[in-house]
């Protein structure tokens, strides 16, 4: 499913903004109920089960408030993925966290409580039904207006209320089913991408060898460096260019990742992949233990925006176990695995002799992988591959030459030194 946003300023007629008002305030009560009935102060023991907080709270919600059924349930879901992320910041990002509190400038609106009409919405309250228009800009070419508003192909599935200076916006998301739906193609091509601290930043199974993070580190140095010395400094200029370069380098690095996840992107299309495999982000944490935060971001980030990108063309990503994808052969039905197999940079295989780029064996490992995923769980795909530099290799090692693939991107080119 294809996910797009767009806010609309709302003109809410009669005396509907009373209610709303209410209603947000009840909203606000609603979640806050159910996060301080799921917080801990121990992190591992905060609940973040819907269903677990559903039967811990929504007697005492519907009790309380004047909310329809929809809204305790949209806040309970609300406060359950305020608790995730306060956990997942703690565990994985090591984040200090507090508990989630709810300023009542929201309120989630599904299906059921709202109708979305041409020129107006209505909105279900604590008393009923509030009617508002919506209050488009004069001219909405080449605006989300005209792409997604007025479309056949996009849907307006759910929306958010939000109220800012006394204003009142809709958040609107707009749904539009993929042409190829991704959870049943039958012959799945798959696109292994190995990611790398140094060296490469991304190889795939294709034989593309994407970015530079040494680059990326090394910029990352100069950066660190460059506030270490302002911070020390301390004056309010020394603060302001401190602010100024860090949003800088942000910009920077999040353009250099965008551009090697669009040559991803790119390399699954020529090679007509219905799937990219990227190795388990949360056990390359680990394999990369010592990596510095900023590196664990990047491929967090680069594996996001090739998520966003791919879903526009229909092409899946899945993320697989890396355990051994660097010691095995990816060669053919070999598939010996050694931890000597691999030097560096070259793989030589101890058993058939394959020599090949120890991250691009890797990357044809991470498909691979995927491949046997499918074939195990029964996901009915016949006839599943791994995409090669000309060709493919399926889950049992054969090899089928390509018929004819257009000419390998070349790879991005990394800015000099
Ligand atoms: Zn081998």
């Amino acid at each position: 499913m294809l996910n797009r946003n767009c806010e609309v300023k709302l003109d809410v007629l009669a005396d509907g903004d009373t209610l709303l008002d209410e209603t947000f305030e009840q909203f606000r009560h609603a979640a806050q109920h159910v996060a301080d009935c799921g917080w801990s102060t121990n992190p591992a023991n905060i609940e973040t089960n819907k269903n677990t907080l559903n039967d811990a709270t929504y007697d005492d919600v519907r009790e309380q408030t004047d909310l329809v059924a929809n809204h305790v349930q949209a806040a309970r879901s609300l406060a359950a993925e305020a608790l995730d992320s306060c956990k997942e910041l703690y565990f994985e990002e090591d984040q200090p966290i507090s508990k989630p509190t709810f300023r009542g400038s929201v309120i989630v609106y599904d299906s059921r409580t709202i109708t979305f009409n041409d020129d107006h919405c209505t909105l279900s309250t604590i008393d009923g039904r509030v009617t508002a228009e919506y209050v488009f800009p004069k001219d909405t070419s080449n605006t989300p207006f005209e792409t997604y508003w007025n479309s056949d192909e996009w849907e307006k599935s759910s929306a958010t209320l939000h109220k800012r200076d006394d204003t009142y916006y809709l958040h609107v998301n707009f749904q539009q089913e993929p042409e190829t739906d991704t959870s049943t193609v039958e012959n799945g091509t798959v696109l292994g991408v190995d990611l790398n601290v140094d060296g490469y930043l991304a190889v795939t199974s294709t034989g593309a060898f994407l970015g530079n993070a040494d680059y990326l580190n090394h910029k990352r140095d100069e950066y660190e460096r460059k506030r270490g010395t302002l911070q020390q400094t301390g004056t309010r200029s020394a603060h302001l260019t401190l602010k100024r370069i860090g949003n800088r380098f942000g910009n920077w690095s999040e353009d250099y990742l965008h551009r090697v996840a669009l040559a991803i992107v790119g390399e699954a299309r020529r090679h007509d992949c219905d799937a990219i495999a990227f190795e388990n982000l949360k056990q390359i944490r680990e394999r990369i233990s010592n990596g510095k935060k900023f590196q664990q971001w990047a491929f967090k980030q680069l594996q996001e925006f090739v998520a966003y990108k791919a879903e526009d063309h229909g092409i899946l990503v899945d993320d697989v176990r890396p355990q051994y994808t660097s010691r095995r052969c990816s060669h053919s039905a070999c598939g010996f695995t050694h931890k000597e197999n691999r030097r560096g940079d070259e793989f030589a295989c101890l058993k058939c002799g394959k020599e090949l780029h120890s991250d691009y064996n890797a990357a044809r490992n991470i498909g691979w992988r995927l491949v046997q995923h499918w074939l195990k769980s029964g996901a009915g795909r016949a006839n599943c591959q791994v995409a090669l530099k000309s060709g493919t290799v399926n889950g049992n090692g054969d090899y089928s030459p390509a018929e004819s693939i257009g000419q390998t991107g070349s790879p991005l080119t990394s800015p000099p030194l």
